[in-house]
């Protein structure tokens, strides 16, 4: 879908796509932006539109980066269908997911693809007993707090392995873990644009405009919605928005 969008605005000969990392960026005195790249080669422009995404922070658990996405899942929406009727699932209830109520939620959604789940809370007994509540009765739900050493896959079977300080592995068909995201607010801080509440850029529908004039952002850097269709309607409003400035600011 990306290519067709570009090939479309290539053809209009109004666009150009640039392929570089912003460095610094700042408002110049005539009410232009001027956006120095990694190359030292400066750009000058009327508008701006930000849309540098997020960043995911993993957990330092060894093991963990080579099955993210292929047999650690963040979202059971987005993953995991292939791997529906499993025998047994797990959620890592740490870092980001070491919650009661996240936790929980996620553990669930993973339930609908295998008939028995396991939270493992690596050693936050806090966590363990909350848990433990929340699921009192739920014969399908385990629990293990022992602390984990390191995650694998079984060559033979392709499932998960996870390793404990003490006593015998456990192997789960899938894990289920979402790592915290962060918004770096290098290139909003140097406009001084305000940041969100939940430590994105704070724009204002519909045009998603932020609190400095000529400034937009979209997409995951600007929204707690952390879609591809979100970011493409939020960019597409975001456009709307600054070409009309654009005209406003010429009549
Ligand atoms: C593992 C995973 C699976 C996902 N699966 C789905 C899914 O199935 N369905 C779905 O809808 N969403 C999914 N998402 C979310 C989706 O990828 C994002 O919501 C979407 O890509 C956000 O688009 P964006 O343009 O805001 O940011 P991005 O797609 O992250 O694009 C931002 C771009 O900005 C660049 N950039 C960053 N800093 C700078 C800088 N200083 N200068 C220049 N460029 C910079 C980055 O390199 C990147 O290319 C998934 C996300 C992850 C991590």
């Amino acid at each position: 879908m990306r290519e067709a969008c570009r090939k479309e605005l290539l053809a209009t000969g109004l666009a150009t796509f640039v392929n570089t990392r912003v460095k610094t960026i700042e408002k110049i005195s005539d009410g232009q932006f001027e956006v120095v790249d990694h190359a030292d080669k400066h750009w000058v422009g009327k508008k701006v539109l930000l849309s540098y995404g997020a960043r995911e922070v993993f957990p330092d658990l060894p093991g963990y980066l080579d099955l993210y996405t292929r047999r650690i899942f963040p979202c059971m929406f987005q993953f995991g269908y292939e791997l529906r009727g499993s025998p047994s699932g797990g959620l890592l209830a740490i870092d980001g997911l070491a919650n009661l109520q996240h936790a929980a939620l996620l553990t669930l959604d993973g339930h609908r693809f295998a008939d028995k789940m396991t939270i493992y809370t690596n050693g936050d007994q806090i966590l363990f007993e909350s848990l433990r509540n929340r699921f009192l009765g739920t014969t399908s739900i385990h629990l293990d707090d022992r602390k984990i050493t390191h995650v694998g896959q079984d060559t033979e079977t392709s499932q998960v392995v996870i390793n404990f300080e003490v006593g015998a592995k456990c192997l789960e068909s899938f894990l289920i873990h979402r790592p915290k995201i962060t918004i770096d607010q290098n290139l909003p801080s140097q406009l001084k644009i305000k940041p969100s509440e939940s430590g994105g850029i704070q724009v204002a529908p519909p045009f998603y405009g932020t609190n400095v004039r000529g400034v937009y952002a979209a997409g995951d850097c600007a929204s707690p919605m952390k879609t591809i269709t979100n970011a493409m309607t939020m960019g597409s409003y975001a456009a709307c928005g600054l070409s009309r400035e654009l005209q406003t600011d010429k009549y």
